[in-house]
């Protein structure tokens, strides 16, 4: 008989990018995962068919003008749950072990507290919530004795690297983050200039959403990222790095202070460390297909480039100030990508409005959850005031 236990999960944003990798990992393992809530922002019909395919009795919906049509759409017997209030309510079901953050955004992280105090696992693919309030985050979950299981692949790299070595933080030296370095990689600084939210949009390795896929083309996935592992695995921001692995094989590594470094590899699929979240400590058959050592010609590593890219040096002071700051940056950041995607700004002024975003901030130091929020507030009219006088 199997020791192992079935996992009732509540998937927050199942409509997107992840949230649909993490409804193909739960059908090809149903004797161990079961989903039992779904929600999205507005998708009702894909929401109504992810709900009548799974069989969940109960989905939120967070734009309450669309709760009348999803009702038409649902069975009977599926409750709705409707808006911010109903993100809370659905992460804290009763039949639930574990609440896993698909929303882009910062609009998962009240559900993330709501599911942390009902006594639930947390899985956490939404960067930005950590960036905003990682240390709130990460302490009531300490407190409520709840894990925190990372879904980005990066961070699910480093914590089974970490394995066994959960102990005293002096055996780590550094975290190194790998990044592909995006469709940029190699763009000249002038051309970057010229670069179009069609071309921001083709990632080299990774399909995704369409907010990650910018991040990754300005290295501000990458610089969220890096303050996402502080949290995760509570570590300084000086011992974290970030190199360019175009590959995208090796998905991060750890070195220890005797010198040696683990490293995990696996192809470019999300299910991977979605299903590792999800059946942890269990390693289960997936459907990754094996890595053949014979194919990879060759995994290359560089500095990525620091002076072209600013996201990395801005996430980096964001992280080492601590306090308010990362919250700002990430608030920035996402008016920032809307604006160059609605064509208001040009490809660098993604840059150029965090910059200054951070720069005008006056940053409080051990915020409450009310002064973090306060800050992506402010940081939020700060950037489209910024955005639009570029725009001008
Ligand atoms: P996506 O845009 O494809 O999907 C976003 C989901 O969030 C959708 O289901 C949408 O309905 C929901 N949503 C958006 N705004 C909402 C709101 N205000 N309230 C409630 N729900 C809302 O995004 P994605 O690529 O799946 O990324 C989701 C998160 O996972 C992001 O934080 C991203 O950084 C992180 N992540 C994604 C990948 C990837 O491969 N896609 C990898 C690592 C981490
Ligand atoms: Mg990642």
């Amino acid at each position: 008989m199997s020791s192992r236990r079935k996992r009732r999960v509540v998937l927050l944003g199942s409509t997107g990018s992840i949230g649909l990798s993490t409804l193909r990992v739960a059908e090809n393992l149903p004797d161990d995962i079961e989903i039992v809530g779904l929600t999205a922002c507005s998708s009702v019909t894909k929401l109504a068919e992810q709900a009548i395919a799974t069989g969940v009795k109960n989905v939120a919906i967070y734009d309450e003008s669309k709760a009348k049509e999803l009702r038409g759409l649902l069975p009977p017997g599926v409750k709705i749950h409707i808006g911010a209030e109903g993100l809370d309510e659905i992460s804290q079901l009763t039949e639930a072990d574990i609440v896993l953050i698909a929303i882009v955004g910062t609009a998962g992280l009240q559900p993330a507290l709501a599911a942390i105090d009902a006594g639930k696992d947390l899985a956490i693919a939404s960067k930005e919530i950590l960036v905003m309030a990682g240390e709130i985050i990460t302490a009531r979950a300490t407190q409520k004795g709840v894990r925190i299981l990372p879904v980005d692949s990066e961070h699910n790299a480093i914590f089974q690297c970490l394995e066994g070595h959960r102990g005293p933080d002096s055996e780590i030296s550094r975290l190194i983050l790998t990044a592909s370095g995006g469709p940029f990689r190699e763009t000249p600084t002038e051309e970057l200039w010229n670069v179009t939210t069609e071309m921001a949009l083709k990632h080299p390795t990774w399909d995704m959403g369409p907010k990650i896929t910018i991040d990754s083309a300005t290295l501000f996935n990458k610089g969220l990222e890096m303050i996402e592992a502080r949290w995760l695995f509570g570590i300084g921001m000086d011992r974290i790095e970030a190199v360019i692995h175009p590959q995208s094989i090796v998905h991060s590594m750890v070195e220890f202070t005797d010198g040696s470094v683990l490293a995990q590899l696996s192809r470019t699929d999300m299910g991977f460390p979605i299903q590792y979240a999800l059946t942890y400590p269990s390693r289960l058959k997936g459907t990754l297909k094996p890595l053949d050592f014979t194919e990879l010609s060759k995994l290359e590593f560089s500095t990525p480039r620091l002076a072209d890219f600013p996201a990395l040096s801005l996430a980096r002071t964001a992280g080492l100030t601590g306090g308010t700051l990362p919250a700002v940056l990430n608030a920035a950041n996402e008016v920032a990508v809307a604006s160059f995607r609605a064509g208001k700004i040009r490809f660098p002024e993604i840059w150029a409005t965090v910059a200054s975003v951070m720069e005008s901030h006056e940053t409080v130091t051990n915020p409450t959850l009310g002064q973090i929020l306060s800050a992506d507030r402010g940081s939020r009219v700060a950037a489209k005031q910024f955005t639009h006088a570029c725009g001008e």
